[in-house]
């Protein structure tokens, strides 16, 4: 028998392994259809107890009233902590500030602090408003000055797109710890070796702080890889091919994306992870299996 295989942490007993930590990321829906899904996947998902659920930020601020109404419904209703995002592409600082103080005044504490995208897409240089925060870094500082928040920031394990190399990527994160954010959380990614490189290359520069594995359960293999794409996330061969020829089979499909999550998410938890974030889509299944894989159940 292989020892090593036996000690798993994944295959450890529920009293023997560790609390693991999830949250779940939501969009802000755009139907009275969608907002019946989200409120459906809340219901369910809620009962896991998340450290959060984070709710979106549409690009140039498009979902700004949505996005601060869904979380503060989230929080009153569903008693779990809600996160809302906040991005300050085209904005001036003083109507980010404005945002911030309205998360403060509905009585969020937690912020997911991002740049945003420029309105031309990913590939196109970012150019700030003349008035506005110019990174995610200043965006974080200027949220420690208006409140006391949790702050999450984000984190690329594939470089992001606009990254020229490693050392630009890597000092921008501690940049932004170092101006007040508390944990950064990854882009979706699918090797996972990407994801141990790069904590290994933060732990190195002395960063610290938790970086949480953004989990992106595959739900539609067509529209991830779409997506994949326009945010610098590489889809390794291997995935592709497990997925070839599926787009008319839509359970097996469905039961290959559960499959692959689950081997992401425990091989992660075999190297010592405990927090998790999930890219929900706005769907609760494949997130409920993929927590219960990690022990995490109703209250
Ligand atoms: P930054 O950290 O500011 O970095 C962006 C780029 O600029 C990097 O290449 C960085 O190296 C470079 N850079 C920054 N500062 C400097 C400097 N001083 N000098 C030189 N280079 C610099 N987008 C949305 O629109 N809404 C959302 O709700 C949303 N949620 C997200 C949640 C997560 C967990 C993640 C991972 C991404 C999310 N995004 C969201 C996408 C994000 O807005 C984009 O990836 C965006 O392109 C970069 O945002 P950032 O906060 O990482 O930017």
């Amino acid at each position: 028998m292989n020892v090593a295989y036996d000690r798993r942490t994944s295959r450890s007993s529920r009293a023997e392994r560790p609390q693991f930590e999830v949250s779940f990321e939501f969009f802000p829906p755009k139907s009275d259809a969608m907002e019946e899904r989200f409120w459906e996947s809340i219901g369910r998902l809620a009962p896991l107890r998340p450290r959060f659920v984070s709710v979106t930020y549409g690009a140039g601020g498009s979902t700004r009233e949505r996005t601060l109404r869904m979380v503060s419904r989230i929080k009153a209703e569903s008693g779990v902590d809600a996160a809302a995002h906040l991005t300050c592409v085209g904005a001036t600082r003083a109507d980010v500030d404005a945002v911030v103080r309205g998360y403060r005044d509905a009585g969020i504490s937690r912020i997911v602090a991002l740049r945003g995208d420029p309105p031309e897409g990913v590939g196109q240089p970012f150019t700030p408003h003349p008035e506005g925060y110019r990174n995610a870094a200043e965006l974080v500082a200027g949220i420690r000055a208006i409140g006391d928040f949790d702050i999450s920031v984000a984190a690329y394990p594939e470089k992001h797109p606009q990254s020229p190399h490693w050392e630009g990527e890597i000092d921008n994160l501690k940049r932004k710890i170092d101006a007040g954010a508390s944990r950064a959380i990854t882009q979706m990614f699918f090797d996972n070796s990407d994801y141990f490189r790069f904590v290994e290359r933060a732990r190195k520069a002395g960063i610290s702080a938790p970086i949480v594995p953004g989990i992106q359960p595959i739900h539609s293999f067509t529209q991830i890889s779409a997506f994949a794409a326009r945010c610098g996330a590489s889809i390794p061969r291997w995935l592709a091919e497990r997925f070839e020829g599926l787009e008319d089979a839509p359970e097996t499909h469905a039961l290959v994306a559960s499959a692959v999550a689950a081997e992401q998410v425990l091989e992660l938890v075999d190297a010592g992870i405990t927090e998790f974030h999930f890219y929900t889509l706005n769907r609760a299944n494949l997130v409920l299996a993929l927590a219960r894989l990690l022990g995490v159940r109703p209250d």
